[in-house]
Parts: C-alpha cells; sequence; structure tokens
C-alpha cells in the first residue's frame, strides 16, 4: 500500500482522467521539447504515453520483482506452485487493488498504471503476471463496473487486502462458444441452487471468491446468464487438482464443481440475466491486459537473450556484432515496441472511456504473435544453452503459447478485428 499512496485518487473519476492524461501528456511533451535539443531523450516510443506518476509505480514494482519474485521463479515453476509471499507482496504493495477506489482500500491508479504492473511482473514471471491480471482486469472490474454499490462496500476491501478472486465462465464444451454453458441456476424462491462445472479457472486454487456465470433459465439462452458471487468452502463447490501444463505452471489452473451449491439470492452480481453483457464487458478490456502480460514477457526474454548475446563470443567476436545477428534483434525490439504501442494506446482509451473492443482484440494479437516470434528467436541465438533449463529463455518460450489461448483466441480476436472492419467499410 506504501507504494501508491502518492498516486491515490489521482484518477478515479473520468473527468479526472482526462484532465490527469492531457497533463501528463503535456509535461511529457514539454519533457521531450527540452530534451529533443539536448538530444538525450531515452524513453522508447511508448513511453511517451506514461505520466511520471505512473513511470513511478513501474520502478517501484521492478524493486520488488527484483527482491521478491525473482529469487523464486525457477522453484515457483519447477513445482508448479504459487510463493504465499509473492501473494502477499502483490497485496501489500497495492498491486491487487491497483485500479479501484481507495475507498474500497484501493489504489486508485489508472488502467494504464494497471497494464504496466501486469507486463513488469510478466517481465520476471508470467505466472505472477496472469494472477495479478486476471484478479485486477477481469474479476475486480465485474465488481468495479457492474456490482451494486452494497457489494462493492462488502467484497472490494477483502480482494484489496489479501482475498484473490476467481473468474468462471470456461466449460468443457464451452470455450471460444462461451455463452453455449451448461451451468445452471435454479431459482428456489430466497436462494438459487447451482450445478455444473466450470474448467481451466486461473487462480483458483489459491482464491477466496468465485464469480461464476450460470444460466437461470435456458430456454432464454444467452439471456439467462447470470454472475454469481461464491465463496471458497461453500458445501458443493470443489476445487479439482491443477493442470499439467507447458507453461505458467506456477499459475493454477484447476476444473471448479459445483454439486447442489445453495447460493443466496443476494449473491447475484447485477442483475439477473445480465451476465452475458458483464463478461464481454470485461473481457474486451481484459484482453489489454494478456497483451500487457505477452509485451512484458517478450522484453523479459528478450533483455536475457541479448546480454548473452553481447557477452558470447564466436569466431572473435560477440555474436551480437554479426550483421544477420543485429538485424534479428533490432527487428524484435521493434515488434515488442509496436505491441507495447498498441497496449498502452489501447489502455489510455479505456482510462478515457473510449470503447476499446477493437483495440484490446488487436493489443492482445499482436502482443501474443510478437511474444510467440520473441521467445522463439531468443531460444536460436542463444544457442545449444537456451535449450536447457541453466537460462530463463526456455521458460519465456513455454509461457508465452498461452497468449494465443486465454481469454479467446488468436482466431476469435481475428474474428472481432474483421467483424468491426466489416462494419466500418460497409457504411
Ligand atoms: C491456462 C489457461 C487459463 C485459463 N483461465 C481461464 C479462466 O480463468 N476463466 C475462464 O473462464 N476460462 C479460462 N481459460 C479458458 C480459455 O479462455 C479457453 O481455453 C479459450 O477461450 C479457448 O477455448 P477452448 O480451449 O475450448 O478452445 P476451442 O474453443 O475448442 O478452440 C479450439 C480451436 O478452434 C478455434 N476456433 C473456435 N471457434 C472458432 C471460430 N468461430 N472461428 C475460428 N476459429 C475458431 C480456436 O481459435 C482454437 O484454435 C483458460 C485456459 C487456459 C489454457
Amino acid at each position: 500500500m506504501v507504494l501508491f499512496n502518492s498516486v491515490r485518487g489521482l484518477n478515479s473519476k473520468a473527468a479526472v482522467l482526462s484532465k490527469f492524461f492531457n497533463g501528463a501528456l503535456e509535461r511529457k511533451f514539454n519533457c521531450v521539447r527540452q530534451l529533443s535539443t539536448q538530444v538525450v531523450f531515452k524513453g522508447t516510443p511508448a513511453s511517451i504515453l506514461v505520466s511520471e506518476d505512473e513511470a513511478a509505480i513501474r520502478e517501484m514494482i521492478t524493486k520488488m520483482c527484483q527482491n521478491v519474485i525473482s529469487p523464486r521463479v525457477k522453484k515457483m515453476d519447477s513445482t508448479s506452485t504459487m510463493d504465499k509471499e509473492v501473494i502477499d507482496a502483490l497485496f501489500q504493495n497495492g498491486l491487487m487493488g491497483i485500479d479501484t477506489d481507495p475507498k474500497y482500500g484501493g489504489t486508485g491508479a489508472s488502467f494504464l498504471a494497471t497494464v504496466l504492473a501486469v507486463e513488469e511482473l510478466a517481465k520476471f514471471d508470467p505466472s505472477v503476471s496472469i494472477l495479478m491480471d486476471v484478479h485486477s482486469t477481469v474479476c475486480m472490474s465485474t465488481f468495479n463496473k457492474f456490482a451494486s454499490e452494497e457489494h462493492r462496500e462488502k467484497y472490494l476491501p477483502r480482494l484489496c487486502k489479501d482475498t484473490i478472486a476467481s473468474f468462471c465462465l470456461s466449460e468443457v464444451e464451452s470455450g471460444s462458444d462461451a455463452f453455449a454453458l451448461k451451468t445452471r441456476a435454479i431459482d428456489k424462491g430466497d436462494h438459487f441452487v447451482i450445478n455444473g462445472s466450470k474448467c481451466w479457472i486461473s487462480n483458483s486454487r489459491e482464491a477466496g471468491i468465485f464469480l461464476v456465470f450460470a444460466n437461470v433459465d435456458p430456454s432464454k439462452g444467452y439471456k439467462g446468464i447470470t454472475c454469481f458471487i461464491l465463496e471458497k468452502g461453500m458445501p458443493g463447490l470443489t476445487v479439482a487438482k491443477p493442470e499439467d501444463k507447458l507453461g505458467i505452471r506456477a499459475s493454477s489452473t484447476c476444473t471448479v464443481s459445483f454439486e447442489d451449491v445453495k447460493v443466496p439470492k443476494e449473491n447475484v452480481l447485477g442483475q439477473i440475466g445480465h451476465g452475458y453483457k458483464y463478461a464481454i464487458g470485461v473481457l474486451n478490456e481484459g484482453r489489454i491486459g494478456i497483451g500487457a502480460q505477452m509485451t512484458g514477457l517478450a522484453q523479459g526474454c528478450f533483455d536475457h537473450a541479448v546480454k548473452y548475446a553481447l557477452e558470447r563470443k564466436q569466431f572473435g567476436q560477440a555474436i551480437f556484432d554479426f550483421q544477420g545477428m543485429q538485424h534479428q534483434i533490432a527487428s524484435i525490439a521493434t515488434q515488442i515496441e509496436a505491441a507495447r504501442l498498441l497496449v498502452y494506446s489501447a489502455a489510455r482509451m479505456r482510462d478515457a472511456g473510449v470503447d476499446v473492443v477493437q483495440a484490446g482484440a488487436m493489443a492482445k494479437y499482436y502482443a501474443s504473435e510478437v511474444a510467440t516470434a520473441t521467445t522463439s528467436k531468443c531460444v536460436e541465438w542463444m544457442g545449444g544453452v537456451g535449450f536447457t533449463k541453466d537460462y530463463p529463455v526456455e521458460k519465456y518460450y513455454r509461457d508465452c503459447k498461452i497468449g494465443c489461448i486465454y481469454e479467446g483466441t488468436t482466431n476469435i480476436q481475428l474474428n472481432t478485428i474483421a467483424k468491426l472492419l466489416k462494419a466500418t467499410y460497409s457504411q
């Protein structure tokens, strides 16, 4: 919490945000104007979109990652567990309520600050990054955007302080076609009874709160889908053992089942039958978070490989100095920066209250492709050692693949982009 006191309350309202954004840009441009005369501007193109406060947040997160996460990455990956001290650090440093209003215990920073946090965590460990990302950009957003004031007051302080949330939408038969879900909630007067099963649920092993999407009236199709707030320990709610995954192994991904789970009526989040709208709403924005995760992952991998290329000598010179290597390295650096620009721009649009459906889909799609290309090249640039667990690049190579799958596969992002393009060009 200490880290963010300085930025608390800066960005909670759209008007303030817009003012803050414009002010930040003005400061940046002034800075660039001054620096350009001195020719010492060291920022990358995307840094122009980051305010000084947000850059300070990122710097503090980097220190936290170096001290708390870095020493634990390898063990967490090999044991497929998330270290409790890492989780505690995320809460203690205000990251789990980063863009939530301080009146609920949040940090009150911008969505761009959230994205910077996800990116920075991913540079060190994409598993830690997704824990924070799902909790923040998907679960907290559902509460912040769609829950009643009563629900916000009841749950947000816990979710900012010490309770992890998970988002339970996917099922065995409904992945890309998410709203074909079969989990059923039957109205019993003063409560609902939920039966069904959700698969691939991130954070589910550690979660205290489960946002569960179930249909209260299948005859209405997706318009029967309703979001329920379930708590760990409710009779009939079980979390199976985590999936044995290719990458992001420290992030728990489990099946969550419901057998006659009795849920009080007051645990309906928002309105009955509006669950699909809420899910689409937060996932459209959540995709910017996945774009940030993939950008951070690519950058983290690139940083390791380029340092190696500068040190490793063959034919009497650093391998970095071969032109064939330099062209590949320069190309990947450009692609990472382009992904970052898409991600930051989409986040800024979200902060300004602009529709981000296309921007979020583009950011996630492109950053996932860039992460895949980057990690593959980095393994190659490091030769034989890149292929071993002695260096971290093989882990990034495994971790990146999920970017093309969760929160909508690459094909689903392309479908969305194409649909919007068609609408634009058909006008
Ligand atoms: C590690 C991990 C964590 C996850 N975390 C969560 C979570 O926290 N909460 C949650 O609810 N879900 C979660 N998921 C589920 C994830 O969102 C789904 O896996 C994803 O949406 C894809 O669904 P599917 O696996 O059923 O694939 P499918 O939908 O079966 O897709 C298989 C292939 O078909 C293609 N395809 C499908 N439909 C179309 C189409 N219309 N056009 C073109 N191509 C198409 C896809 O692009 C893909 O290549 C997670 C998954 C994983 C692996």
